[in-house]
């Protein structure tokens, strides 16, 4: 019987942890919430980069990495690759499809902070929804621009940007008043591919918003790729 490493975070990982047994781990970075009722062993928290999470392989007996982390979490997928070359042991990755641009949909794309900033200039009520990393540029915001800034929690905004705590799954209704009530005139989001957020996306069709994409970051070659959660637990049977 195979022991595997789990990398997770997104949801998709967590259905394929609920299968695991005891001799398996499911690992987390330590940012969201962690699950209490599993059979597997979770574990929490970075390994010190690629010889610390080669060193874990080898010390826990791992012989199957699986790259189950989102999309945008680039630096766990290169460390995972790459771990898993230098212990020997085969990586697996399951890679959630992107979004794709509908009729009625205006996506700008957007390498970097810096092509972000320039697509915001036309604007003045964004909502962004990229996670914690924009907290570190609200003193760059500019006086003719007022930002919602969606993350999982609360965090102190300043007299341009407003911070909301949510967590998905996002309702469509509850969407609709959010854009509504806050007169949004842009939305800024990554390109996740996960429908628990999607209904921004829809919103901001219906309401002829403009919506900023961040490009999906690219990630590396591992030895079989998944773009579902069933086509990797069939795999995992085998
Ligand atoms: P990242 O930039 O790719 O990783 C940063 C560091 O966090 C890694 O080098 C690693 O530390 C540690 N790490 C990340 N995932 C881990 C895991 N599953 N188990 C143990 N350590 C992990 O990742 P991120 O974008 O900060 O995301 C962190 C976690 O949140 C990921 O697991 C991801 O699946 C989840 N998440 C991310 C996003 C997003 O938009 N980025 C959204 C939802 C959920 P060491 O180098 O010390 O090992």
């Amino acid at each position: 019987m195979k022991r595997i490493l789990l990398l997770g975070g997104v949801t998709e990982a967590l259905v394929i942890a609920r299968t695991l047994g005891p001799q398996h781990i499911y690992s987390l970075a330590g940012i969201g919430r962690v699950p209490t009722d599993l059979q597997c062993r979770v574990r929490v928290g970075g390994y010190g980069g690629v010889e610390g999470l080669a060193q874990f392989i080898g010390d826990e007996g791992i012989d199957l990495l699986l790259d189950a982390t989102h999309p945008y979490a680039a630096q766990i997928s290169q460390n995972a690759a790459l771990a898993a070359r230098l212990s020997g042991v085969p990586c697996w990755a399951l890679r959630r499809p992107a979004w794709q641009a509908q009729a009625g949909d205006d996506w700008r794309e957007v390498s970097d902070w810096v092509e972000l900033i320039e697509a915001l200039e036309p604007f003045h009520r964004p909502l962004v929804t990229l996670g914690r990393e924009p907290l570190q540029h609200l003193d760059e915001i500019p006086p003719e621009q007022f930002w919602t800034l969606r993350a999982l929690d609360v965090y102190p905004g300043n007299e341009r940007c407003e911070v909301i705590g949510a967590r998905g799954p996002f309702l469509i209704d509850d969407e609709r008043e959010l854009f509504e009530r806050r007169n949004i005139d842009v939305l800024i989001s990554k390109n996740s591919g996960s429908t628990a957020t999607e209904p921004k996306l829809e919103v901001a069709r219906e309401r002829g918003v403009p919506v900023i994409v961040l490009k999906r970051p690219v990630l590396p070659g591992v030895d079989r790729e998944f773009f579902s959660v069933a086509d990797m637990l069939d795999a995992l049977s085998m």
